[in-house]
């Protein structure tokens, strides 16, 4: 073998090398990627609420539990800017692309313009001190500044679904075609003017009866009320619903039946992944988890309920 030769072969062999390590150090760096990122979810129910104090200037940081009394741990945040970037942080982590944000519509300008594109702003209506006009939320809809309607949060103050005055909003989102949340269930925070009956479901029949295009999501599956959301989920085959407080202020164990039963009686494909975060970000990685950790789901059934079902409801290309 010639000296030249020699030389030709030890260095193709080094090139091989260098390459092949390269190629190597692509393939870890590919796989680790793929380790740390998660699939995508879309989280159906969040947020962007203020803190709240008590007389003296502290925030009030306990997070519920029902039934009261077994867990009831204090958050770790303090401040309102700790809650937002916190938020943004446990999104990151749990690669949840949107986030569905409803709240004083102040407080969501805000959100969306610290993360652009990272949410669907929606105005919080309780009729209360959270009364928009149809006329200003036209407006707003027209200049892209809001995509969805709720949560309705009236259940707090006394009032059905099915009362008329909520009647001109739901006509609007009908119209407007967008998606519309409501808090109609057995409970809520402790609030005096709260009523448990008008959480009812089938309270909402008549809504969808006179407005069959309403695109409405049912926050907790009108948890505990299991038979009348099953059935009204059966006749109305646009109504979906949200999986949010109940994975984290009810016991883990209740919370896997009722998601069962829900899986048994054939919803699995209607059924959002929701965190309701309010100022507990640490309730999102709770929400997740309590999805990943019900063994009778399949993993397909996890990935509907985290992300496709969320994407046909909302009707997003899957890519954005
Ligand atoms: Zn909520």
């Amino acid at each position: 073998m010639s000296r030249y030769l020699k030389i030709l072969l030890l260095s193709v062999f080094i090139i091989l090398l260098i390459v092949g390590s390269t190629k190597q150090e692509e393939q870890t760096a590919t796989q680790q990627l793929a380790d740390h990122k998660r699939p995508p979810i879309i989280d159906m129910h969040m947020h962007a609420s203020w803190m709240r104090y008590i007389s003296d200037g502290r925030a009030i940081i306990t997070r519920p539990y029902y039934p009261e009394g077994s867990i009831n741990e204090p958050t770790t945040v303090t401040s309102d800017e700790e809650v937002l970037q916190l938020t943004l942080a446990e999104m990151d982590k749990y690669n949840i692309i949107k986030g569905f944000l409803s709240d004083d519509l102040k407080n969501v300008y805000r959100w969306v313009a610290t993360a652009p594109d990272r949410f669907i702003p929606s105005p919080m209506i309780n009729l209360k001190t959270l009364r928009p006009s149809i006329d200003f939320l036209r407006a707003e809809y027209a200049k892209g500044r809001i995509k969805a309607l709720g949560e309705f949060t009236t259940q707090y103050y006394g009032i059905a679904p099915n009362d008329s005055v909520l009647d001109p909003y739901f006509s609007l989102a009908e119209e407007l075609d967008v998606p519309v949340l409501i808090h109609t269930l057995g409970f809520g925070a402790h609030v005096p003017t709260f009523r448990s009956s008008l959480g009812h479901p089938l309270l909402l029949e008549e809504v969808l009866v006179k407005h069959p295009k309403l695109r409405l999501w049912i926050e907790n599956a009108g948890y505990p009320f299991l038979d009348e959301i099953i059935s009204l989920m059966y006749m109305y085959p646009q109504v979906y619903a949200d999986l949010s407080t109940i994975t984290w202020v009810i016991p883990r164990e209740t919370f896997h039946d009722y998601l069962e039963s829900l899986m048994r009686a054939g919803l699995g494909k209607r059924l959002l992944f929701g965190s309701d975060q309010m100022i507990w970000p640490e309730t999102i990685g709770m929400a997740v988890e309590a999805i990943e950790s019900a063994d009778f789901l399949t993993e397909e059934q996890k990935r509907d309920i985290f992300y496709y079902n969320a994407v046909r409801f909302l009707r997003l290309k899957e890519a954005q």
